[in-house]
């Protein structure tokens, strides 16, 4: 089987013969790196970049401090000093809907942080290096052929020469690289609405204090657009508004004007964002979305951003990387000590039930169903401690009904809320 640029095997196998290498050193690629290393699997992690770099996805669910406690990562993180996130605003004029990690109905972890990326990421990396991982920074993959034993992996190196790794398995990390996915024409079209976003970083954020401080607001703008608003321990915060392609034509100038006038638009981000700086010019990122025909093949597994990425709206693609790299490894690890797996079941079925749940939430918010149930006038507490569950990132939990049966779930108590609230109500 040859993907890619054809590669001819130069290498003595023996030499380099890798168990796993891994693409990426972002979250998935550090927490696979991290477990693998752990069970004694002779392992590289080549990495495109130099860390400290930027890239966005700033906001951690809770279920990722499962995740990083399992690989040995969360004490790390912890002595970072990051914001910590106690929950999740959601503000929609004068109306608010405020979930706090503390009333979930599953019992899991009530805080998690708000990361500056660069930061973060630099954090796990070079906790796995210190646990005697190889990062190969700056080094890009460019090709992989496989056969019956191997993968013969094309690396370039920053001053251009290329050289081939061999391992038994490739585990993609590789996120918005999507390295495996261009190589083997696995990229297949998503079913996510098609949006843009435009983001910087900010001072003078004038945040609430105590412990809302560090929860993420999201301002629903009343031209169809919504502002995320993510404060980090050192006084700046992360600003980004999502929204359809049309939405960002009505807007000119330059791209902090523009940015500054969407924000101005919504009274709540204007409150609280009126006086700030923007401390960067603003980055727009479209086309973010993406999906897979398949997770895994013979001699390789795609987690986190290599695989599917919804949408930002819920802050879950961190979380689904780690969760999904701890899936792949879990797998991998039994898979060669030579004991049977199935990687349908064990691996593609498992990850897309909770990417699955997740999709069901976002298309639930943008067709209104969600912010429905959020701003009602009347909110059962025991259902929004299992759906503020689901916002912690708890989406494999099946005792959830707001998990288990998440479409119907929204769908149901949506069409509830609309009846209760009568044709006044109805937006
Ligand atoms: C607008 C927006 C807002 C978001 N907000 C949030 C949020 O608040 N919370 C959240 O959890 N998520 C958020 N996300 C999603 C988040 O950015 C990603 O889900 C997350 O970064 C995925 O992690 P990863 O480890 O899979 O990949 P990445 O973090 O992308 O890391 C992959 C690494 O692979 C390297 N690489 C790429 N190509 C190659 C190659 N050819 N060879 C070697 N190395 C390579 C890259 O340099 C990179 O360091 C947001 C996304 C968008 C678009």
């Amino acid at each position: 089987m040859s993907h890619g640029k054809v590669t001819r095997w130069k290498v003595k196998m023996s030499e380099l013969d890798l168990d796993v290498l891994i693409i990426g050193a972002g979250p998935a690629g550090a927490l696979a790196a991290s477990a693998l290393n752990r069970e004694g699997f002779k392992i590289d992690v080549v990495e495109k970049q130099t860390f400290p770099r930027f890239v966005i996805g700033e906001s951690l669910l809770p279920h990722s401090m499962d995740l990083l406690q399992d690989a040995g990562l969360l004490d790390a993180v912890e002595r970072q000093g990051f914001m910590r996130k106690h929950g999740a605003v959601f503000l929609r004029g004068a109306e608010v809907c405020n979930f706090d990690f503390a009333n979930q109905s599953g019992g899991g972890w009530d805080y998690t942080y708000q990361v500056t990326r660069a930061d973060f990421d630099k954090t796990l990396a070079d906790t796995v290096a210190a646990q005697g991982v190889r990062i190969d920074y700056g080094q890009t993959v460019t090709a992989v052929d496989f056969n019956k034993d191997r993968a013969a992996v094309t690396v370039k190196g920053a001053e251009g020469a290329s050289r081939t790794v061999a391992a038994k398995f490739v585990l993609d990390c590789s996120g918005y690289g999507r390295v495996l996915p261009r190589l083997l024409d696995l990229e297949k079209p998503t079913n996510s609405p098609p949006k843009e976003s435009m983001f910087t970083h900010v001072s003078g954020d004038a945040r609430p204090l105590g412990r809302e401080e560090g929860k993420i607001w999201v301002c629903m703008h009343p031209q169809g657009a919504w502002i995320w608003i993510i404060p980090f321990s050192n006084g700046n915060s992360s600003v980004g508004v999502v929204a359809d392609p049309e939405f960002f034509k009505k807007f000119s100038g330059t791209e902090e004007e523009r940015l500054r006038a969407m924000i101005m638009g919504d009274e709540n981000a204007a409150a609280r964002l009126g006086q700030a700086k923007i401390l960067f010019p603003p980055q727009s990122i479209k086309g973010y979305s993406c999906a897979v025909k398949r997770l895994w093949g013979p001699r390789y597994a795609l987690t986190g951003n290599a695989s599917e990425f919804l949408d930002p709206i819920f802050s879950s693609g961190v979380t689904l990387a780690l969760e999904s790299a701890n899936r792949a490894v879990h797998v991998l690890t039994r898979h060669l000590r030579g004991e049977p797996v199935n990687w349908d079941t064990e691996y593609s079925e498992y990850v897309m039930q909770g990417v699955n749940t997740f999709r069901a939430y976002v298309m639930a918010w943008y067709n209104e169903r969600l912010p429905q149930i959020f701003f009602a006038a009347q909110r059962n507490p025991d259902i929004m401690r299992q759906i503020c569950s689901v916002l912690a990132g708890y989406v494999w939990d099946e005792s959830n009904p707001f998990v288990h049966q998440a479409e119907r779930a929204i769908g149901v108590l949506s069409e509830l809320v609309r009846l209760q609230a009568g044709p006044a109500g109805a937006r």
